[in-house]
């Protein structure tokens, strides 16, 4: 297989760009200057394209490598890859899935105690001294708070059940009501958050869930209501939703992602009722390693002519 080109879109993990390079003929996008002539004289070499939740395969991308079969992302979200590009020229896709779910759903219960405990504010407040001049603020409950999760996916389900166990009752939002599970269904996003404390957004980027966070669901959330987000930054209007934190409509936001990633309105930085993390949802040294094993895997699969071990497309 060493001499099979394959592209990675932009730097992800070392483990996998070691494990790439040891199999295939990896070239690394990131380091080049002059993108198009590289596409022009590397064209016809290229068959594989390794991308994830920040670069994928656009259109143009796919367009330029005549002999790509198969994109495998580090990820299971799928908005960097054009899927209907894909399908149309017959490239295979894969993902990750599963493999990371449980430190999502982790972080997204991480992210709902930070925010109502206030937990980084007061760590702030006991390095900065200000402990020794009087005691820190009351926080809110998190125990028994109703969760509205946005996408019953795997990780929106593993969010539920770890709410669950601190006596959480649990409401959904998804394109269709799923009559086997026993939390409440809401038709409507705006409906999900008048009816919880905490809303989570935990569904898949597409057209129809782009700013599936406006204003209307800010204001059902209302002034004690928080937002989580460990979706993707596009979900989230964000000019809404910092006004909405400035000017104490919304109650608080703990965010993963952020609509133009690394940008973070600077609005938001000043505030103790948000907690801002660096798109780190699957960041731990097992789930990482255990999708770039994935990554191998597929790709593996694909140019030995298996089975794909996760295919989407
Ligand atoms: P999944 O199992 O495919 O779940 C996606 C969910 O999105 C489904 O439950 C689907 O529900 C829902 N959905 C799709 N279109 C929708 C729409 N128009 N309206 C409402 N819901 C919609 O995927 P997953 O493994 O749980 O991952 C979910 C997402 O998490 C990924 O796509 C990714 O963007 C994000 N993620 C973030 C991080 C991070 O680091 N922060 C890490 C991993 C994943 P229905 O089919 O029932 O509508």
């Amino acid at each position: 297989m060493e001499s099979i080109g394959v592209l990675m879109a932009c730097p992800m993990n070392s483990y996998l760009e070691q494990q790439l390079e040891n199999r295939f003929k990896l070239f690394r996008f990131w380091t080049v200057p002059d993108k198009s002539s590289f596409l022009a004289s590397h064209k016809d070499s290229i068959q594989a394209v390794v991308g994830n939740a920040f670069a994928g395969a656009d259109a143009k991308l796919i367009e330029a490598l005549p002999k790509l079969e198969i994109v495998a992302s580090f990820s299971v979200g799928l908005d960097k890859i054009d899927l209907a590009k894909c399908k149309e020229k017959g490239i295979r896709v894969t993902n990750t899935p599963d493999v990371l779910t449980e430190d999502v759903a982790d972080l997204a219960i991480g992210l709902m105690l930070a925010v109502l405990r206030k937990l980084c504010e007061s760590d702030r407040f006991v390095r900065s001294g200000k402990w020794k001049r009087g005691q820190y603020v009351l926080t809110t409950k998190f125990t028994g708070k109703r969760v509205g999760i946005i996408g019953l996916g795997r990780i929106g389900m593993a969010i539920a059940t770890r709410a669950e166990a601190f006596s959480c009752p649990i409401s959904y939002y998804s394109r269709t009501e799923k009559p086997e599970i026993k939390y409440k269904y809401y038709p409507s996003v705006v409906e999900l958050a008048a009816n919880c404390d905490i809303l989570v957004v935990a569904c898949a980027l597409t057209t129809e869930t782009h700013h599936i966070i406006n204003r209307e669901v800010i204001d059902a959330l209302g002034p004690k209501g928080v937002l989580i987000n460990i979706g993707r930054g596009p979900h989230v209007d964000e000019p809404e939703l910092v006004s909405a934190l400035v000017e104490h409509r919304l109650g608080g936001a703990g965010l993963d992602v952020f609509e133009h990633e690394p940008e973070v309105p600077e609005e938001l930085f000043g505030l103790d009722n948000v907690v801002l993390l660096p798109h780190v949802g699957s960041g731990t040294v097992e789930t990482r390693q255990a999708m770039a094993d994935l990554v191998i895997g597929n790709l593996e699969a694909h140019f030995l002519k298996k089975p794909l071990l996760t295919p989407v497309v």
